[in-house]
C-alpha cells in the first residue's frame, strides 16, 4: 500500500483506540519515524500532512534536516552521543532520549550557548531490560527535577520503548507504569511539567493510546518494513 493508504489506516486506528478510552484523538501527536526512509518517502509523508518526523540516528538526522525545507518539528528518539548533542540544539523539537546526567548537563550547556531552550523527555527504562537504554523508573523523581533545574533545558515528560512482544495486550502494564509515574511526579513536584508521554509503536500503539499516550512514534506501519 501507500504511505497515503498506510497513513490512513494509522490515523483511524488512532481515532478509534481514542474513542474506545474516551480520549481526544486531536491531543494526539503522531511522529512518523523516518530511519532509513529516502528523501523521497519523507517528502510524501510531509504532504500528506504529518508535521513531525523522528529520527533516532545523528548522521541520518543531519542529512535529512539538511535536505528538508524548514516546516516539519524534529525529533530525536535514539541514543544520543554527549560529544554530538551540539549539533541538534536548535534543530530539535524535542529530544525523547535523555538518559543519563551527563547528557543533561551537555544538552543545558549546548543550549545555553546557542541562546535556546532546549525540551527534553526522560526516557524511562520500565520493563528494565537489559539492551534497553533509560533510567530505572525509580530514579526519575530525583532525576526529572534535577534536571529540570539546569538552565536550558526543559523537562517535558517521560518517555518509554515497550519490550518486544508478538500480543500488545502484554505491554499494557509497562504504558500504565509510566502514566502513572507522570502522574506522580507531577502531584510531587508542581514545578514540573509532565506534559507529554511519548509511548507506542508500531506493534503496540492502539494500547499505549488506550493509556494515555498523547505522542507516538510509528515507523513501520506508515512506511513498511525497513531493511538494512
Ligand atoms: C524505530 C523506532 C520507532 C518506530 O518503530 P516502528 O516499530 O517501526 O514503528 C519508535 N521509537 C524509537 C525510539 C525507534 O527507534
Amino acid at each position: 500500500m501507500s504511505i497515503q493508504g498506510n497513513l490512513d489506516v494509522v490515523r483511524k486506528r488512532i481515532v478509534d483506540a481514542a474513542c474506545r478510552a474516551g480520549r481526544d484523538p486531536a491531543e494526539i501527536k503522531l511522529v512518523a519515524v523516518t530511519k532509513t526512509v529516502p528523501l523521497a518517502g519523507i517528502k510524501e509523508v510531509l504532504s500528506c500532512g504529518v508535521n513531525a518526523l523522528g529520527e533516532n540516528r545523528m548522521q541520518e538526522f543531519l542529512i535529512k534536516h539538511s535536505h528538508l525545507p524548514r516546516g516539519p518539528e524534529w525529533h530525536f528518539i535514539g541514543r544520543l552521543q554527549t560529544n554530538k548533542v551540539k549539533k541538534i540544539i536548535g534543530r530539535t523539537a524535542l529530544i525523547h532520549s535523555l538518559d543519563r546526567w551527563s547528557l543533561a548537563q551537555t544538552i543545558s550547556k549546548a543550549a545555553c550557548n546557542s541562546g535556546t531552550v532546549a525540551r527534553v523527555l526522560v526516557q524511562v527504562n520500565v520493563a528494565g531490560e537489559e539492551t534497553k537504554t533509560g533510567l530505572p523508573p525509580e530514579e526519575v523523581p530525583e532525576f526529572a527535577v534535577e534536571a529540570g533545574r539546569l538552565p536550558g533545558l526543559e523537562v517535558c515528560g517521560l518517555m518509554t520503548i515497550a519490550p518486544v512482544c508478538s500480543d500488545p495486550e502484554e505491554v499494557r502494564p509497562y504504558f500504565k507504569q509510566l502514566r502513572e509515574l507522570a502522574r506522580r511526579l507531577q502531584a510531587r513536584f508542581p514545578e514540573l511539567r509532565m506534559n507529554y508521554l511519548s509511548m507506542g509503536m508500531t506493534g503496540d500503539f492502539e494500547v499505549a493510546v488506550e493509556e494515555g499516550a498523547n505522542i507516538l512514534r510509528i515507523g513501520t506501519a506508515i512506511f513498511g518494513e525497513r531493511y538494512r
